[in-house]
């Protein structure tokens, strides 16, 4: 990594991604992410069908669970995650 300022350690940081399965731990951290944070949650590829509701913070927004995430409505998975959103902020 260079050192040309925080913008350049965000990018970076944005490429490191962690896969499922996740640890109960990671799921709990990505929760925090997905949840309580100002970061725009990640949400479901098929969101504007209509058929999924805004609930959680947004129109069909995915759920962390240890095999990945999931979406409430449609069988939607995503098993990726960016590494950052698994550990403590
Ligand atoms: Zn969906």
């Amino acid at each position: 990594m260079t050192d040309t300022g925080k913008f350049a350690i965000d990018r970076e940081r944005a490429r490191d991604v962690v896969t499922a399965p996740f640890t109960a731990k990671q799921v709990e951290w990505l929760w925090h992410y997905q949840f309580h944070s100002r970061m725009h949650p990640f949400t479901c590829g098929n969101r504007s069908r209509g058929t999924h509701p805004g609930i959680g913070g947004d129109y069909g927004i995915l759920i962390p669970t240890v095999r990945g995430w999931v979406c409430m409505f449609c069988d939607y998975t995503q098993d990726w995650a960016h590494a950052f959103m698994a550990e403590p902020p």
